[in-house]
């Protein structure tokens, strides 16, 4: 392993050690809450329109909103600083601050990105955290993991410890009331003594000069309302127009978020407010609006460039409610420490590292978004987080290649890319090639893979984990088998329907079974089969982040099938993720007429076969049986709501079925096989293992969608796995 890889791996290892089960008990209870949440609201989807078209027209109107806002501030008795970027944010707020000797604040990530703290301390002042998960992060000297939940690598005794230990309280503190109220009245005292209150804003309404303020503790509210001088510090981007915009927000935030209906503050403040009549022990200022300062930072810190690009652009809809992050298996097993950079974590992290601290920080950890598109639905303004994740990669893999040497590569390299480009990446966006010469060597290939010091020498080289089995490549592919039958028993001009099996590279190479099986049963349902010869999908180049070669994938792909298109014919494939492909990504790469004819065109395997039956074909013509069957779905099937078609086929022929409600087995496609990943995808594989060893699945033969699910699940529970369309097989 190279020192990099041993470096992610040894940082990895350590914070699945330390920080794993903590996070993954919030950020997994957060998800199954938020679902429940939103299944309960019946214009969820509706809601999710609304809130990205308002954050479209509200960042397309942005500069002209940055003036209409400053207007109303100014108008109501604020001042407004348009900041550049943190050092002069954070001079402007130490200038406010100069007076002061202590400061409370509110939670606020944007705050973090400036490293506001810091520069007040500098200054000599008092800095106190007043959202109790800021609090324990200030006590510890330790920096967020999460978007909302900062805090949430630490288990109550952890915090117990933490707080003992630094403020030796006269009774030992241990649950999380005593710690609760020990930070309560610790912090009283602050708010008290406190000068000047910071806070962030989650929203800023352009006409009003309006803010809106939301957590869970009301230390928003007190941090205003109990100092004479409020600063917010807020992004460019968490203006609205007007309040009139705020509901689908206020609606989506928590439920998003906490799955709460409502959070518990939900705060709106025309600043400079009037003090208030009632503290924790009794009143506390009599100020009222017209002797308080109240202090806008608008921040830009490279926002305004976001907004000029139109990949970055859409990190600016976000609205911070960490969905994304709880929906991510690799974030919920090692949180955002590990999948994150300087400031902000999970998969839109990437976006936001990128637009603000550059590319050396978010190409850090974008690599750990397998791009399963989990985020991308449970996301509450439908932001495309993996495609931001692939274009950071693809920058990154830019950044810093001398193109000048790219001549050397020109006409050699199988893909679009740079010279220089890392091995490992060039190697798995590669698939198809190595595919093809695995098949064409095999079975020497495989006995090549299969020994210890050519592994070890393939870790080394390659990055590809010496522990992971590797796909044994078939001497004899799809293709040659379908051209050697003489292609479709079915005739065309009598079969009710014409489809394309797409080949993709692992049936036609590998799981060469499951394509006969997958060609048996289309035809039993009298349906005519063609498989073309047809390039990878660009899948693998696209989880690399290599962009070009994926876009030549696309159209190389689209070009191949546009006769059969033409010709009417259908488009099966049985690979998930090259579905979403076509159903999803080659939005980014192919015209869009193009892109919707192939998408409405292709079909998931079974799918198609639910639709046969449908439209009155026979469920005859198909092996049924009662056996038992433990089923995981691949994560993308998911993302697309496709696997009810296979479990609905399935139960109809009579098979008793358990479905996994694991959503990432861990491999993630090539992401298992990386050494410096292969820990992480064991750890996440884990749930579904434990899943399918319960008493009921255990003796269930393991049927799985996905090539990268039957390859985690075989290596999981050491025993073979199957693809679903092979058991319906008629002749197997
Ligand atoms: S990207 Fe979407 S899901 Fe993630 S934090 Fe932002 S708004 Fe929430």
């Amino acid at each position: 392993m190279s020192s990099d890889r041993q470096r992610k791996a040894a940082k990895i290892r350590e914070v699945m050690r330390e920080e794993g089960d903590a996070v993954r008990e919030s950020a997994g209870h957060h998800n199954e809450m938020r679902k429940d949440a939103v299944a309960r609201l019946d214009d969820y989807e509706d809601l999710r329109d609304r809130a990205r078209a308002i954050k479209e027209d509200a960042i397309e109107r942005l500069p002209e909103l940055v003036d209409e806002l400053t207007d109303s501030v100014e108008a109501n008795g604020g001042h407004v600083y348009l900041a550049e970027d943190a050092a002069d944010a954070n001079d402007y707020i130490t200038s406010v601050c100069a007076d002061a000797d202590t400061v409370v604040k509110s939670k606020s990530m944007t705050s973090e990105e400036v490293d506001v703290n810091d520069a007040l301390h500098a200054d000599g002042l008092d800095v106190w955290e007043t959202d109790l998960g800021e609090l324990i992060l200030q006590v510890a000297d330790d920096s967020p993991s999460h978007l909302i939940g900062p805090a949430m690598h630490f288990t109550t005794t952890e915090i117990a410890d933490l707080f003992n230990d630094v403020f030796d309280p006269d009774e030992p503190l241990e649950t999380p009331e005593e710690l609760t109220a020990f930070a309560r009245d610790l912090l009283s005292e602050k708010f008290a003594e406190a000068d000047v209150g910071m806070t962030g804003a989650n929203f800023l309404c352009a006409d009003s000069g309006s803010m809106a303020l939301v957590t869970s503790e009301g230390n928003a509210r007190k941090t205003v309302q109990a100092t004479d001088t409020h600063i917010a510090l807020a992004g460019v981007e968490k203006i609205v127009p007007s309040i009139e915009e705020l509901y689908p927000f206020v609606e989506l935030l928590a439920k998003s978020g906490t799955g709460q209906d409502l959070t518990s503050y939900v705060t709106m403040l025309s600043p400079p407010v009037d003090s208030p009549s009632q503290g924790v022990d009794g009143p506390m200022t009599a100020a009222s609006a017209d002797d308080r300062d109240f202090h806008l930072v608008l921040l830009d810190n490279g926002r305004m460039d976001m907004r000029d690009d139109d990949h970055l652009k859409e990190t600016l809809y976000c609205i911070r409610c960490s969905a994304c992050s709880n929906a991510c298996a690799n974030f919920q097993h090692v949180g955002g420490h590990a999948f994150g950079g300087e400031t902000y974590s999970g998969g839109i992290g990437t976006g936001w590292e990128a637009g603000v601290h550059g590319l050396d920080s978010a190409g850090e950890f974008s690599d750990f978004c397998t791009g399963c598109s989990r985020c991308t639905t449970a996301c509450p303004v439908e932001i495309d987080i993996p495609w931001i994740n692939e274009v950071v990669r693809d920058r990154v893999n830019h950044q810093g290649r001398e193109e000048g040497f790219d001549f050397l590569v020109d006409g050699l390299s199988p893909d679009a890319e740079p010279g220089r480009l890392d091995v490992e990446k060039r190697l798995f966006g590669n698939v198809g090639l190595l595919a093809d010469a695995g098949s064409a060597t095999a079975p020497l290939s495989n006995l090549v893979a299969s020994f210890g010091p050519a592994r070890d020498l393939m870790e080394r080289v390659t990055g590809i984990d010496a522990r992971r089995d590797l796909p044994e490549w078939q001497r004899e592919t799809l293709q040659d088998w379908f051209a050697r039958r003489g292609g479709s028993t079915v005739d065309e001009a009598a079969a009710s329907r014409s489809a394309v099996l797409y080949p993709d590279v692992y049936t036609d190479h590998v799981q060469v079974e499951r394509g006969k099986a997958a060609v048996r049963v289309l035809e039993a349902l009298d349906v005519h089969v063609t498989i073309p010869d047809l390039p990878e999908s660009g899948r693998a180049p696209l989880s690399q982040g290599m962009i070009d070669t994926a876009d030549d994938r696309a159209s190389a792909v689209y070009g191949g099938l546009a006769e059969h298109l033409d010709a009417g014919r259908d488009v099966v494939v049985i690979e998930p993720s090259d579905l979403a492909m076509f159903r999803e990504d080659y939005e980014h790469f192919l015209p869009d007429a193009s892109f919707e004819r192939l998408s409405e065109n292709a079909y998931e395997v079974f799918e198609y076969v639910y639709g046969r039956l449908d439209e009155g074909a026979t469920l005859d013509a198909l092996r049924a049986g009662h056996e038992r069957l433990a089923y995981h779905a691949h994560c993308q099937q998911r993302t697309l709501d496709l696997a009810p078609y296979t479990e609905s086929v399935l139960e109809r022929l009579g098979y008793d079925l358990l479905t996994t409600d694991v959503e990432c087995c861990g491999m993630a496609g090539s992401f298992g096989y990386k050494s410096e990943y292969y820990e992480l995808s064991m750890d996440v594989g884990e749930d579904v293992r434990e899943q399918l060893s319960t008493t009921d699945a255990a003796d269930r033969r393991v049927v799985a969608s996905g090539t990268s699910c039957l390859e985690q699940l075989s290596d999981l529970l050491r025993k073979p796995t199957r693809h679903p369309i092979e058991v319906v097989d008629p002749r197997r």
